[in-house]
C-alpha cells in the first residue's frame, strides 16, 4: 500500500537537551505520620515515572489515533505511519541492524516469551543464577545450562567457556543480563557476545535494567537479541521490545495467532507473516508504541545530563551508606564494580520490609525490598556462616524522579535506625 501522508503536526516535542527531562508528578507530596512531604522516589527500579514529553506525544496522538494498518482513512493511515515511526526510533534507541527485526511487546518478560517461543527446537540455552526470574524461567522446553553466580567477571567468563565448549549443539543460546535489577552491577556485554560467537552460540541481553540509564547497543556489542521494558524507562505499562536477528524470529512460531500476524488463510492452511507482524497478532498497542518511542528520544537526546544527574546520585547514596556502620551493600562483582543506580542494601539486625515500611511511613521515601525476583542471587549473595538462606534486602533505586535531598533523606533515616537500634 502507498505510504500515508502525514499532515498532522509532529508527533514529538523536541525538548531542550541541555537540561534534564522533567517526569510527570514530580512534585508529588505524600502523607507521613509526621505531616506531608515531597516523595522521594527511590524505586525507579521497580518502574519509572513517565515523563512529561510522553504526556505529550499521547496526548496529540490520541486527538487523531485509529487503527493500525487495517483502513484506509486518513487517521488509520497516520496512526499506522506514527505505529512505524515509533518502531524506527526504538530501533535507533537500541542501536538495531538495518535487518534486525523490532516487535513491540508488552514487556521484558513477554519479549522472553516471544523468543523462547520462536527459538528453533532442540536449543540449548546458557543462563547465569543472577538473572531476574522473566529471564532466568521462559526457557523450560529447552536444555538448560545453568550457570551458578560467578565471583568476579572473569569466574563468569571461564564458567561460561566452560559450559560452551562442554555443551555443543546446533543451535545455542546465552542469555545474560546488562545491568543486575539487585546490584544494579553493569555486565561488559560485548565480552559475554565475543565469547558467545566463538563458540557459534547467540546471545541474548536483558536490557530491563539498563536501559533508563544506559545506551543500548546492540550492533556496537554485536548481540543478537535485546529485549526491554517502557515503564521502566519512562513510558507508562504495557509497551516493551524485542529486537534481533530475524532469521530466527521469522522462521520461528508466531506468537499472537490471529489477525495481522498471518498472510493468508485458506481451507487448507495458513501461512503465517513475516518480520514484526509475525509475533504482532492482534490490534497492537499504537499509543503505548508511541509513548515508549516519545521516552526513547527523550532519553537518547538528554544521555548526558541525565547520566551526570545519576553519577551525583548514586556516589552521594553509596558514600552515605557506606558511613553506616551495619550497613552492607550487595555486590556480585565487589563494590568498586561499575554500576547503573541501583543499589540493594540490609542493616544488621533490621526486617528489610520492616525498613521499607518506616522509610515510607515515617520519611516519605520509596524503595522496595524483598528479593527482588532473583531468589538465586540474592539467597547467594545473603548466605550467613552457617549457610542458612532466608535473608531479604531493602533496594533503593535512583532516576529521573530523584533528588538528591531524597538521597539525603534516605541515608539520614538509615543512620538514625541504625542509632535507635531494631
Ligand atoms: N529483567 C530485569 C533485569 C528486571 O529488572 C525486570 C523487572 O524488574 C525484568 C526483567 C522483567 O521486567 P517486566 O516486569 O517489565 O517484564
Amino acid at each position: 500500500s502507498p505510504a500515508p501522508v502525514v499532515r498532522a503536526r509532529a508527533l514529538h516535542v523536541v525538548p531542550d537537551a541541555a537540561a534534564l527531562p522533567t517526569v510527570v508528578g514530580a512534585g508529588l507530596r505524600v502523607p507521613t505520620l509526621h505531616g506531608d512531604t515531597a516523595y522521594a522516589n527511590l524505586d525507579h527500579a521497580a518502574s519509572t515515572p513517565a515523563l512529561e514529553t510522553v504526556r505529550a506525544a499521547v496526548d496529540r496522538a490520541l486527538e487523531t489515533y485509529s487503527s493500525v494498518h487495517r483502513g484506509a482513512g486518513f487517521a488509520s493511515r497516520l496512526t499506522s505511519a506514527w505505529y512505524e515511526q515509533a518502531r524506527a526510533e526504538v530501533a535507533a534507541f537500541v542501536g538495531a541492524r538495518d535487518d534486525d527485526s523490532v516487535i513491540f511487546t508488552r514487556t521484558t518478560t513477554d519479549s522472553w516469551a516471544l523468543l523462547s517461543k520462536a527459538l528453533p527446537s532442540r536449543t540449548t540455552v546458557f543462563v547465569f543464577g543472577t538473572e531476574h526470574h522473566s529471564t532466568l524461567l521462559p526457557w523450560g522446553r529447552f536444555r538448560t545450562v545453568r550457570l551458578p553466580v560467578p565471583q568476579t567477571v572473569e569466574d563468569a567468563h571461564a564458567l561460561l567457556e566452560d559450559a560452551l565448549a562442554d555443551h555443543p549443539s546446533r543451535h545455542r543460546l546465552v542469555v545474560l543480563t546488562a545491568a543486575s535489577n539487585v546490584t544494579g552491577e553493569v555486565w561488559p556485554v560485548e565480552r559475554f557476545a565475543a565469547l558467545a560467537h566463538d563458540h557459534g552460540a547467540r546471545i541474548a541481553v536483558d536490557a530491563a535494567q539498563l536501559s533508563a540509564h544506559r545506551r543500548i547497543d546492540l550492533a556496537g556489542w554485536d548481540a543478537d537479541y535485546v529485549a526491554f521494558s517502557g515503564h521502566k524507562t519512562y513510558a507508562p505499562y504495557g509497551a516493551g521490545v524485542l529486537a534481533g536477528r530475524s532469521d530466527w524470529l521469522d522462521a520461528g512460531n508466531p506468537y499472537l495467532l490471529g489477525g495481522g500476524a498471518t498472510r493468508s488463510v485458506t481451507e487448507e492452511g495458513t501461512t503465517w507473516a513475516t518480520g514484526p507482524a509475525r509475533h504482532e497478532g492482534g490490534s497492537p498497542n499504537v499509543i503505548g508504541a508511541i509513548a515508549l518511542a516519545a521516552a526513547c528520544a527523550t532519553v537518547s537526546r538528554h544521555r548526558e545530563a541525565i547520566e551526570a544527574h545519576e553519577t551525583q546520585l548514586l556516589e552521594r547514596l553509596t558514600a552515605g551508606l557506606d558511613g553506616v556502620p551495619g550497613v552492607e551493600v550487595l555486590s556480585i562483582f565487589g563494590e568498586d564494580h561499575d554500576r547503573v543506580g541501583v543499589v540493594a542494601f540490609t542493616i544488621d539486625g533490621w526486617d528489610s520490609s520492616l525498613v521499607s515500611q518506616v522509610l515510607s511511613v515515617e520519611h516519605g521515601i520509596g524503595v522496595r525490598d524483598g528479593k527482588f525476583c532473583a531468589h538465586l542471587l540474592v539467597d547467594e549473595l545473603l548466605e550467613d556462616p552457617w549457610g542458612e538462606r532466608s535473608g531479604t534486602a531493602v533496594r533503593a533505586s535512583i532516576g529521573l524522579g530523584s533528588t538528591l535531598e531524597g538521597v539525603d533523606r534516605l541515608v539520614s533515616a538509615v543512620a538514625g535506625l541504625v542509632e535507635h537500634g531494631p
